[in-house]
């Protein structure tokens, strides 16, 4: 086991690893920018290193200073969260070429899933099913509307580089797609470096159903059931629930299956996710993502398995707690994002937190750094804090999740839970009846 972790993130996340670590008796070392000094997870770690000034770029992403922390520290592993380095290859392998662990899968592994057209190869490869489409990247107007013509419109056009929900265009007829397929590619190319595209059938009301797999490090793949991330704004989650409405357990049985076998298959270590759109009874992969996701904690809620205990275990060849028959899905829990942002037109609401106070009891989590008095930095993600509800069953969930959206009080700033006060409210929402352009719509008929 690794004696002294260091944990290259900040904010909510930077504070679940801590926690994770305290558990297992490992020692902590945090990074920090300047703007972060006083951050929770700064205060509660036994070390922590100022890499420097506020930008990502001279800090959270600036691997020399995060590498000289380490040796000067004595770490022997890195957890990088997610964002920032946590899927950038070449990081894994400076670490390796240090001998610090990067409590991830391989650089190569990275590389591959990283690269969405690659990716997409990958996954048909290993018999996961995939959107229909091009084969690899498109470059001539003519292959494209020939492609099109042959899956049938509407089609999409997506930057292999791309993340984040960026570098996307929809063509809804073969006049759209010249136009979709220039603005793609200059699009991609000025965001990624890489103006690479590659086009797929653009899916009317698809969910988005992700599975959580973990490889164990001796070429074993398990999964730990999905996650519905439907609801959705600008192609970012708002709120995530384990399991879906829309499966039942041989449907989940089915895909898990398919994706903890691919995982074998690959030789994965570690954690990652597979994520589908899901139409019509079929599952479509759209990526795969090498990481621990925001969203992990509706799955620890069901199975009641610490993920991030298993990151570390199976980082330091210890493997995996739990073979596939032992993880049992257990009743139902929905996370809710909360931002500081304004709850109708989402604009950033940095500045400090005059009072905050989360609700508590049965079935309810709060993954937060925050606390009374904090001040919100303008230069990093909105997000201040986790809402993670539990209950038997949805019913269950979504009465414990109603009340504890009363209790959280957040003063000072504006945040996004009264956006969840009137989704918990909704007909649609708790009937669980919605696809991955509900929320957009009914954000439209709000205003
Ligand atoms: P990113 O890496 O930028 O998040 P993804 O490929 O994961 O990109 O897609 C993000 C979101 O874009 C999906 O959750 C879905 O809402 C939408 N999307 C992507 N591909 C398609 C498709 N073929 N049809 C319909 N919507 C899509």
């Amino acid at each position: 086991m690794f004696q002294k972790i260091l944990i290259a993130n900040r904010g909510e996340i930077a504070l679940r690893v801590l926690r994770a670590c305290k558990e297992l008796g490992i020692q902590t070392v945090v990074v920090h920018s300047t703007a972060d000094a006083d951050a929770m997870h700064v205060r509660l770690a036994d070390e922590s290193v100022c890499i420097g000034p506020p930008p990502s770029r001279d800090s959270y992403l600036n691997v020399h200073q995060i590498v000289a922390a380490c040796e000067i520290t004595g770490a022997d592993a890195v957890h990088p969260g997610y964002g920032f380095l946590s899927e950038n290859a070449k990081f894994a392998d400076i670490l390796a070429a240090h001998n610090i662990t990067f409590i991830g899968p391989t650089g190569d592994h990275i590389r591959v899933m990283g690269d969405k057209i690659e990716a997409k190869r990958t996954a048909k490869r290993l018999g996961i099913p995939v959107v229909p489409g091009s084969d690899g990247a498109v470059t001539e107007e003519k292959e494209a509307k020939r492609i099109a013509a042959e899956i049938g419109y509407p089609v999409i056009i997506k930057a292999s580089a791309g993340g984040g929900g960026r570098g996307m265009k929809v063509a809804h007829t073969e006049a759209d797609l010249e136009v979709a397929l220039q603005t793609a590619r200059s699009e991609a190319g000025a965001a990624f470096g890489d103006d690479a595209v590659y086009i797929e059938k653009y899916l009317q009301k698809p969910r988005h159903i992700e599975v959580q797999v973990f490889g164990d490090g001796f070429g074993r793949g398990v999964h730990f059931g999905e996650r519905d991330c439907s609801l959705q704004r600008r192609h970012q989650k708002v709120w995530e629930e384990a399991n879906s409405p829309a499966l039942n357990a041989e449907e989940r049985a089915r895909i898990g299956g398919i994706c903890a076998k691919a995982i074998a298959d690959l030789g994965y270590s570690g954690a990652g996710t597979i994520e589908f759109l899901y139409e019509n009874g079929e599952f479509y992969f759209i990526e795969m993502n090498t990481r621990l996701q925001v969203e992990h904690p509706v799955t620890e809620a069901i199975t009641g398995i610490d993920l991030v205990h298993e990151q570390i275990r199976v980082a330091s060849g210890g493997g995996l707690s739990v073979r596939q028959e032992d993880i049992k899905f257990n009743g139902h829990a929905i996370e809710c994002r909360i931002n500081a942002e304004d709850p109708r037109t989402f604009t950033p609401s940095p500045g400090t937190i005059t009072h905050f106070h989360t609700p508590g009891g049965l079935g309810i989590r709060v993954d937060s750094g925050v606390y009374s008095g904090y001040k919100i930095p303008p230069y990093y993600d909105s997000l201040i804090g986790k809402l993670i509800v539990h209950g038997r069953n949805r019913v269950e969930c979504m009465m414990r999740l109603r009340r504890a959206l009363d209790e959280f009080v957040v003063d000072g700033i504006k945040t996004t839970l009264p956006l969840f006060r009137d989704l918990v409210g909704n007909a649609d929402i708790a009937n669980g009846d919605y696809d991955i352009h509900w929320l957009e719509k009914y954000l439209a008929k709000e205003e």
